[in-house]
Parts: structure tokens; C-alpha cells; sequence
């Protein structure tokens, strides 16, 4: 490796690696290094999610979000078929249980549409029988585009890729600052530095912390939630045939706790948004001071809390109490009780909160000299990478 590399990536999930995959197929002749505080690639965000190929239902028209999610399904589906990653398009129901919840079926499939999606059907009970025999409810709007994938095997794949292109990787390599020394960039990490002439943060949970280090400094906070999920028992997962998902609060960035047969066919009811006490707190006992005050630090956290406490004491409960857990989800499947169901894995969601307590609803990035920050990068940024890839290796060059 020369003494400058071209560009700099910071972490190997599937953002970092496919950015690093359009900026190996924009710039072939260019140096690419990969600095990954694991041993391993995505190990986190990008190997703990629903593994739902998102189609663009609720995203809100002309954003990156809506953009991205339908322009990085494409390629997602033509990356698989090139590469052999397996997929399953199964379609998946948007259900309401309740009366109120009829009308945002509509506007959901009017959104869809705005979105460019054809094809989503409103469908009485009757109907839904057809595809989900045992789900209760009151209607519900098929999607029929959507998908199951292993994210994780397609970071591998993509990963595998780089390799042969030549991408340096270096693992167990924590970034732990970036500075601009001239036209430079200079990159301390606990192995020593690295310089690069252009650097991309995607470093998911952490990338605030990278981008703001001077907390006092940032217009916005990433705060961790955990998503817990619960896994269907062999003898009653066959009730779930394939998604099922509940009308989302839109005023919440998160779709909801669902159920999902997965690409491996386990079957699985998740994920709540748990206010997480660190970054990478998959479990409610992993607590870390220093992690949870810089977001106590951050006035829109407060301002969030304000708004949403009743929503968070309600997360919590039900994190803590499987009966509370499964309260709702016996509303969709009354044949699958508490005993039918074990703790299964969970995952942190990166999700950046502004100055005034607000969730952001779209991917967001910021271009600090040569270096471009991804701040705000969640579901459906799975789907979406091979697209936001593309944006950020773009944004990166300009
Ligand atoms: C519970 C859950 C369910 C989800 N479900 C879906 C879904 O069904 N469909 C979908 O499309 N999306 C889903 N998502 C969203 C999707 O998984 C994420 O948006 C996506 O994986 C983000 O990728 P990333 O590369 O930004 O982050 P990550 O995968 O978290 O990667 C960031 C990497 O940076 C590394 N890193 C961090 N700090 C440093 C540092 N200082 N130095 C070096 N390396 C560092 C980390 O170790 C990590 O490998 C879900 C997310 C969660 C949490």
C-alpha cells in the first residue's frame, strides 16, 4: 500500500462495503482501504435485522429513503441472481387488527403508488385467508414485491469481490479520530495511522461519534434501540406462511414488531425499539456510562424523551415481560402463545435524532471537506445499500 490511499472506508457493513464497490467500479485504477473495528465484517446492523428485502411502501415520495429503497431492491435482486445469493420474494401483508387502522391501508397503498409500486391489493379477511390461513384481522394490504434475504451472505459476497479487486482490508483496526492535515486526511486508529486523500464514515452506531468529536458541537445524536425478537417454536412457525407486518405509527421511524419467515425458515416476531444503554447493546444488562451520556449530553435526546416517554416505558415493558410482549402479537396469530415462543436474537438500530428530539425520516449524510459522513443510515438502508452505495461514492467524488 502506497503512503496516501486513495479512499478511506470506514466499516465493513454491507453501507461501507457497497460504497466501497461503486468506488471500486467508478475509480478501477484507485486505492481503497476498509478500517473494521471487528474481527470479521458486519457484525453488527448488517447481520442482526429482519432480512426483509423492503419494496417502498411507506417511504415518503421524492426522498432518498423512497428513492434508494426502490432503486437498491433492483440491483439487490440483479446482484444476487449474478452472484448466487439465495432470495425468496414472498410478498408480505400490511395487517390491521383494529377498525382505525382500516383507512392508513389506503394511504399506505396510495404512498406505494406514489412510490412507483404497482400491483398491492386491499384485501377483506376472507381474502387474506387465502395467503395467511390462521392471521385474524380486519383487512389488510398485500405487498407483493417484497422479499427474505441473508444480508450478511451478501456483505460475504461483496466483501469477496473487493478482495479480487484489490481492496485492502484491516480488521480489529478501531478509527478512533479523522483530521484534515492539508489536503490529507489523517486517520488515527489503536493500530497506528492511516492517511487517505478521501475518507467515508460508515461507521453505523458509531458514525456521530466520528463525525461530532466535540459532542457540544453536533446538530444531531445517534441513539441506539434495541430490537428484540422472539423465535416461533418448530411445532407452530408453520401458522406463519411468510410476512406479516402491522400498520406503523408514521410519526415513528420503526415498521412495527412483525412476523417474519426468514430465508433459513425460522420463523420470528420482532423487533420491538428499546432505548438501548449502549451502543452495541444487544441485551438490556449491557450498560455503558460513557456511551449512554453522549447521548444524555444531546439536547434533542431530552426533547425526544418529552414527546415519546410513554412510548419508551411501554418498549421497556414489554421488553422486560414476554406476556407483554406477546399481548399484541396473539391479536394477529391467536393460535401462538407465550409458550410457543423463545428469546431469540436482537439488534441495535443507528437511529439519529436532530437538535430537536426529532427521528430522522430520511438517510442523511454530511460532506465535512473531503470526508463524508453517513449519519443517518437505517432500515431500509439494508435493501437500499447497493443504491446509497452509489449515492456516497458519487457525493464522495464531486
Ligand atoms: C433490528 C433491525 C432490523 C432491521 N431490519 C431490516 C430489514 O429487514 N431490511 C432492511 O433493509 N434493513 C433492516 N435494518 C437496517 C439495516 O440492517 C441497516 O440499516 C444496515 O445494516 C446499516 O448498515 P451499516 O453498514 O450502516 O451499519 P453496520 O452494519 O452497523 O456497520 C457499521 C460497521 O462499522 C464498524 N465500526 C463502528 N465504529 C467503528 C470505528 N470507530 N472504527 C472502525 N469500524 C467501526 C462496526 O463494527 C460495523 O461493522 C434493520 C436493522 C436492525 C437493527
Amino acid at each position: 500500500m502506497s503512503e496516501i490511499t486513495d479512499y478511506l472506508v470506514i466499516g465493513a457493513g454491507i453501507v461501507g462495503l457497497a460504497t466501497a464497490w461503486h468506488l471500486s467500479r467508478l475509480r478501477p485504477e484507485a486505492e481503497i482501504t476498509i478500517l473494521e473495528k471487528e474481527a470479521d465484517l458486519a457484525q453488527h446492523q448488517s447481520s442482526h435485522n429482519s432480512g426483509v428485502i423492503h419494496a417502498g411502501v411507506y417511504y415518503k415520495p421524492r426522498t432518498y429513503m423512497a428513492k434508494n429503497c426502490i432503486e437498491g431492491y433492483r440491483r439487490l435482486l440483479n446482484f444476487c441472481d449474478e452472484h448466487q445469493v439465495g432470495y425468496r420474494i414472498c410478498g408480505k401483508l400490511i395487517t390491521a387488527v383494529e377498525d382505525w387502522e382500516l383507512p392508513h391501508l389506503e394511504r399506505l397503498k396510495a404512498n406505494a403508488g406514489q412510490n412507483g409500486l404497482t400491483g398491492l391489493r386491499i384485501m377483506n379477511p376472507e381474502e387474506v385467508k387465502e395467503i395467511e390461513p390462521h392471521l385474524h384481522c380486519k383487512g389488510a394490504l398485500w405487498v407483493p414485491q417484497t422479499g427474505v434475504v441473508d444480508f450478511a451472505e451478501v456483505c460475504r459476497k461483496l466483501a469477496s469481490l473487493l478482495s479480487e479487486h484489490g481492496v485492502e482490508f484491516h480488521f480489529n483496526t478501531r478509527v478512533e479520530s479523522i483530521h484534515a492535515v492539508g489536503r490529507r486526511i489523517v486517520v488515527r486508529t489503536g493500530g497506528g495511522e492511516f492517511n487517505a486523500w478521501h475518507v467515508v464514515n460508515c461507521a453505523g452506531l458509531y458514525a456521530d461519534k466520528l463525525a461530532f468529536p466535540n459532542p457540544g458541537k453536533a446538530s444531531l445524536a445517534v441513539v441506539p434501540f434495541r430490537g428484540e425478537y422472539y423465535v416461533i417454536s418448530d411445532e407452530k412457525k408453520d401458522l406463519v406462511k411468510n410476512l406479516v407486518y402491522p400498520v406503523p405509527n408514521p410519526q415513528l421511524p420503526f415498521l412495527g414488531v412483525h412476523f417474519t419467515r426468514r430465508i433459513d425458515h425460522q420463523v420470528d416476531i420482532g423487533p420491538n425499539a428499546v432505548l438501548a444503554f449502549a451502543r452495541e447493546g444487544y441485551r438490556m444488562k449491557d450498560v455503558n456510562a460513557g456511551e449512554m451520556a453522549d447521548y444524555l449530553r444531546f439536547p434533542g435526546f431530552w426533547r425526544m424523551a418529552r414527546r415519546y416517554w410513554k412510548v419508551g416505558i411501554d418498549e421497556i415493558h414489554r421488553s422486560l415481560s414476554k406476556r407483554a410482549f406477546m399481548k399484541k402479537a396473539v391479536q394477529y396469530f391467536p393460535e401462538i402463545t407465550e409458550k410457543d415462543v423463545q428469546r431469540g436474537p436482537s439488534g441495535v438500530r443507528a437511529q439519529a435524532i436532530d437538535w430537536y428530539g426529532r427521528p430522522l425520516h430520511d438517510f442523511f449524510f454530511e460532506k465535512q471537506r473531503s470526508v463524508l459522513h453517513c449519519l443517518n443510515v437505517p432500515s431500509p438502508a439494508a435493501t437500499a445499500s447497493l443504491a446509497i452505495g452509489e449515492v456516497v461514492a458519487r457525493k464522495l467524488l464531486s
